[in-house]
């Protein structure tokens, strides 16, 4: 339903949190954040059935990061719950993945996975994406993301973090909105310009079929094919 991703050099958490918020009136029914940083061993993760507060209270004292990745959710797979909530990871807790829309061969796949020895922990069809993404050879993060998007059929808005790459956020488009705020040494993603327009007014939108990578300073976008797509940020006027 809700995404909201950071890169830079604030402290995330409060970050997503409010940029939570400010997504509130989609509504939702749990809600998760995971966050990294360039010198932190893994991710944290914690998620929450219920409100954006009642995930606020879950976040410990020190759940430090300068990115990070997070989620309201509305159940279509799985009942809403704790371990329902996004974000997903896979079993070494090295990838998270936040998703908006449904796979549509998520069961197929799933089954696939499974015979294969993944063991499953939710029962979102999102869940798909975190193994497909942690399980694919390929060396860099894009290319993990592009061959799992790849074998899936759906609509997506999705956010990627790894703890391999805690340089990035890719993130990626095909029928749920996905919107980039462009920062000074940071980044935001979002998929409502509501939850950014209180750090930046420089927006990209992306198009169906594309993806983008994020860094603190620098993004770039492209199609899932690979093909740089230029991506010029557009002024957004927004009443507070
Ligand atoms: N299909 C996913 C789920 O049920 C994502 C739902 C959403 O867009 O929030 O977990």
């Amino acid at each position: 339903c809700g995404i909201v991703g950071y890169i830079g050099k604030r402290d995330v958490a409060p970050l997503l949190l409010e940029g939570l918020q400010r997504l509130e009136y989609r509504g939702y029914d749990s809600a998760g954040i995971a966050v990294t940083s360039p010198k932190a061993a893994g991710l944290k993760t914690v998620k929450a059935k219920g409100r954006v507060r009642d995930l606020e209270a879950k976040v410990p004292a020190r759940f430090k990061g300068t990115t990070g990745i997070a989620h309201t959710r509305w159940a279509t797979h799985g009942a809403p719950s704790d371990v329902n909530a996004h974000p997903h990871l896979d079993a070494e807790g090295k990838v998270a993945v936040v998703h908006n829309g449904i796979i549509d061969n998520a069961s197929d796949l799933r089954r696939k996975l499974e015979a294969d020895g993944v063991e499953f922990l939710s029962e979102t069809d999102t869940e798909v994406l975190v193994h497909l993404i942690s399980r694919s050879q390929a060396e860099k993060l894009e290319d993990k993301v592009r061959e799992t998007l790849r074998v899936i059929e759906g609509t997506y808005g999705i956010a990627v973090l790894h703890a391999d790459f805690p340089d990035r956020i890719v993130v990626a488009r095909n029928g749920s909105p996905v919107v980039l705020g462009i920062g000074e040494k940071e980044m935001f993603v979002a998929s409502d310009i509501a939850a950014l327009v209180a750090h930046t007014r420089q927006i990209v939108t992306l198009d169906d079929g594309e993806m983008a990578t994020l860094k603190a300073d620098d993004f770039r976008t492209y199609t899932t094919e690979g093909t740089r797509t230029t991506a010029e940020p557009t002024t957004v006027e927004w009443e507070a």
